[in-house]
């Protein structure tokens, strides 16, 4: 079972893969703001959260994973790559790590860059990408120790290198494209297609973009795995 949804705020796609045998599930990039639409959906399928997982530590939106944890009966493990430094997960992911649920399991493939911890996900014939790869585009490297040389190593060396017909699920979208593939993204995502690794890094050293609105409140709140400081 697979289900996409979509947070129009911050246009953050959450993932929720599931075994069809057993309804052990994972969620992959919750927001906070959405955990009750979450909650009711896994309630709504009978699935068993098994891990909550985090793409990266994110910028742009606070994550759902520490108030889903604490919501969900089963208590479920969060987890995000371990060069993200954040203290409030509960399992460091390492590249190579395979997550079971049910009879399904998930694989992660580290694919730095974006920021040094970012994780790609992937699952039967599917990439859960977070922001290193995105359809038509990738992550901004300026922020959070970016490196554009190593996320084009990352894309280039360990995405593309799957089959093509290999399907990208995007962290985000703006423009309401919910899913890409390798062959696609490999042949068209300006910029990357027939660029050099120095093309792209002078590429992405001259975008020149705005600040993330709320990266003061979220980088600190997400290596918590979003827990909110305390009000005061
Ligand atoms: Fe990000």
């Amino acid at each position: 079972m697979f289900l996409q949804r979509f947070d129009p705020v911050s246009s953050t796609y959450t993932y929720l893969l599931a075994c069809d045998r057993t309804k052990q599930a994972v969620l992959i990039d919750p927001v906070l703001e959405q955990r009750e639409r979450d909650l009711a959906l896994v309630a709504e399928l009978g699935a068993t959260v098994r891990w909550v997982l985090d793409t990266h530590v994110h910028a742009d939106h606070v994550t759902g994973a520490a108030a889903l944890k604490a919501s969900l009966p089963e208590g479920p493990p969060t987890a995000v790559g371990m060069a993200c430094e954040a203290a409030g997960y509960d399992r460091p992911l390492l590249d190579g790590d395979e997550l079971p649920f049910g009879d399904e399991v998930l694989a992660v493939i580290a694919t730095p860059g974006h920021t040094p911890g970012s994780m790609t996900f992937h699952w039967r014939d599917r990439l859960f990408t977070g922001d290193a790869l995105l359809i038509g585009g990738c992550g901004r490297t300026d922020f959070q120790q970016g490196d554009a040389g190593q996320l084009y190593d990352a894309i280039t060396g360990r995405l593309f290198t799957l089959p093509g017909e290999t399907l990208v699920y995007p962290g985000h979208d703006y423009r309401g494209r919910r899913v890409s593939c390798i062959e696609e993204e490999r042949t068209t995502n300006p910029r990357l297609a027939g660029r050099s690794r120095g093309d792209f890094i002078a590429l992405m050293a001259a975008l020149d973009l705005p600040r993330p609105r709320l990266i003061d409140l979220a980088v600190p709140a997400n290596k918590q795995a979003g827990s909110l400081p305390q009000a005061v």
